[in-house]
Formats: structure tokens, sequence, C-alpha cells
């Protein structure tokens, strides 16, 4: 075990912010994590563990030790004839592992193409993007829970799967993920539905679309749409789509009939928290050395060494519009610390 002091987490983080951490480390294996932590408790001090950085946001030293996951491997533990069961190391890529599923034609996650992180960080919000979510594919998850120090393997309903939410979200840091257990299809029902991805199938005239199609699809999207954490600091979305109720929904859509929703059920709407940043005025805006991404502006960039507090600070100029305009409270998307 090597243990790093006063490290820059500049280049461990999709922001690239230049906060940094009394201690780190990095694990690559479920062992190497227990010793870890019983390091911390003789210390007496908070752990964290990261993956690549790409939805967290450092606000400042962290006083504490970051383990970065570097736990590998994918195994296929089963298969049957219309599904392919595999485990995978928390600290494997994620898009490496999409394209070696949708290289081998086992279906479900071709959709999530190209979300940065790692695989273990997967559940933590139940990743999503064009229709289809992490948790859909997820039949369980290994972790070690810090509350007792027991290896524990929670199921898919375990796991509490929400819009971007899941029990390791809501009871924070409680349990370190070491491997997600994946179910995959064979003769997957490809989704196609979803507009933008319906748009490039016809604009390339492809009828019947393969896996690879579809992947390539997602890829040619967030290419043109999302900003390259490499080149511009970034988190993704950084708050959530909010949900209301539906009367809530139908005395604002008076006051506002172009307001893009969605209804989530027969009570409730969920609203595109992009539509209404961009009608508050943010999309393009730059204060500084942080602003709200001209093609989407969900997404807030550090274009220029911004720090921690400033990213954090412009994100709470537009919660702040936000609320006074509509009355609604957008909620962070990233994991703030
Ligand atoms: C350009 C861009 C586009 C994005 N697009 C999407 C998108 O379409 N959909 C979407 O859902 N997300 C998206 N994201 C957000 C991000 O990619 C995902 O949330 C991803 O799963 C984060 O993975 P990570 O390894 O970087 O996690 P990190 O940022 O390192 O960690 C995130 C949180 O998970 C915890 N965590 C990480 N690993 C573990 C583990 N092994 N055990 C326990 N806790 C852990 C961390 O402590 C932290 O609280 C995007 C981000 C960027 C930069």
């Amino acid at each position: 075990m090597t243990i790093k002091e006063n490290i820059s987490l500049q280049s461990f983080t999709s922001f690239g912010c230049n906060e940094t951490s009394r201690y780190f480390t990095s694990v690559a294996s479920a062992d190497a994590i227990l010793e870890v932590l019983q390091w911390c408790k003789e210390k007496n001090i908070p752990y964290l563990i990261l993956g690549t950085g790409s939805n967290v946001l450092f606000t400042k030293t962290y006083e504490g030790l970051i383990l970065k996951n570097e736990i590998a491997g994918i195994v296929k533990t089963n298969e049957t004839a219309t599904e392919v069961f595999l485990s995978v190391g928390a600290g494997e890529n994620w898009h490496h592992f999409v394209s070696y599923c949708v290289q081998k034609g086992w279906g479900g996650i071709e959709n999530l193409s190209l979300i940065p992180g790692t695989v273990g960080a997967s559940p933590i919000q139940n990743i999503g993007a064009y229709g289809v979510e992490v948790q859909e594919c997820i039949q369980s998850v290994t972790a070690l829970d810090t509350l007792n120090d027991q290896w524990v393997n929670l199921s898919n309903h375990d796991c509490a799967f929400g819009y971007r939410d899941s029990l390791f979200k809501q009871q924070k840091n409680r349990y370190l993920i070491t491997q997600v257990h994946f179910v995959l299809q064979k003769q997957p029902h490809l989704r196609t539905d979803y507009g933008a991805i319906k748009e490039v199938l016809h604009e390339k005239n492809i009828k019947n679309p393969s896996m690879a199609d579809v992947s390539n699809a997602v890829i040619q999207i967030r290419n043109a749409k999302l900003p390259d954490p490499a080149k511009l600091g970034n988190a993704g979305s950084f708050f959530k789509n909010p949900s209301i109720s539906k009367t809530d929904y139908e005395k604002l859509a008076l006051q506002f009939p172009q307001m893009m929703a969605y209804p989530i059920s027969d009570k409730a709407y969920k609203l595109a928290a992009g539509w209404l940043i961009e009608h508050c005025g943010w999309k393009g805006v730059r204060k500084g050395k942080v602003g709200c991404f001209e093609k989407q502006s969900l997404v807030i960039v550090n274009y220029d060494h911004a720090s921690g507090k400033e990213i954090f600070d412009f994100s709470e100029e537009i919660i702040q519009s936000v609320l006074q305009k509509f009355n609604l409270l957008l909620e962070r998307e990233v994991n703030i610390f």
C-alpha cells in the first residue's frame, strides 16, 4: 500500500479543478480496500472512493484519504440460450465495458455508450441516457458495508434504484462497491425510439439497425452535443430534471406553455432542467472562469482553471434564478465534497 500526501485532484476529476486531497492511494483488489480502511481507522480520518471523478466537484481540500478504484476484470459467470451473466470489476472503464459487450453481441447497455466513468460508479446514480438506465441490466452489486465491515451482495431490489438515484446515493459513502453483476441479452430489443437516435439512423439510411449501429449513433450524438472533459472541464449534467405534481405542472404550463415536460405517472411530471435554465438566460453565459455550455445548458464548464468553489457558486446562481422565475428548486446531480 503506497499512500501519497497532498495530491492535486486536477487530473483525477473531469472538472480539472486544483483542489487537493490530504492522502491518496489506488486500490486494485478487495483486500487492498480492507487494508486501506484499517489505516484510515487507525489514523481516525475519513475516506472516499473515486472512479474517474466524472461526477464530483471538490470545493475545498479533502481532509481524508481518497481511494482510486482500479479493480479490474470482466468475467462471464453463466449463460443461457437468451442471456449472459457477467461479473465486472468496479474499476473497469464503463465505455470499454459497453464496447466489449457490443462487440460480443450482448445487448442492454448500448444506449449508455460513451458515458464517462467506471463500472463501479454506474449504480451510484443509476446512470442513464437515451431512454435506458443501467438498473435494467444490473442483477446485483458486491460491496463492503463500512457500517459493520461486512461484504454484502445487494440484489437489484436492495439497490433501491430511482431516477439518478440509488441506495448508494442515499447512504453516501456507506458502501464501497467492488463488483457489479450484469445480465445482458443475446437477442436484445434495441431501443431506438429516442428522437435523436431515430434521426441519426434515418440520416444514415439504416432501417434495421444492429447493436453496433445504435451504439455508434449514441456516440455521434454525444460527441456533437457534449463537451469533451479532456478539452473543457465538466461533469456532464450538473442538475437533475425536477419532478413535480400534475397539479403544479398544470399551473406552471399555463404561465409557460412552451415548457418542456413529460408525464412520469398519472400524478407527476418531469421537467427538462435544461429548458428551465435556458429560459433564465443562462445558455452560453460565461462569468469569469466558469460558464454554462453553449450547446447544453445543463452542463457547467470550467473554461480556465476555475476553483471548485467558483463552479459551485456559479451553480448556486443558476439555482437561485430558476427558483425566482419558476418557483422550482433544482437539485444538483454532481456529488459535492
Ligand atoms: C461529459 C460527461 C457526460 C456525462 N453523461 C452522463 C449521462 O449521460 N448519464 C449519466 O447518468 N451520467 C453522466 N455523466 C456523469 C458520470 O459520467 C457518471 O455519473 C459516472 O457513473 C461517474 O463515474 P466515475 O467513475 O467518474 O465516478 P466518480 O465521479 O469518481 O464518483 C461519483 C460518486 O460515486 C462514488 N463512487 C465511485 N465509485 C464508487 C465505488 N466503487 N463504490 C462506492 N461509491 C463509488 C464516489 O464516491 C462519488 O460520490 C457524465 C459526465 C460527463 C463528464
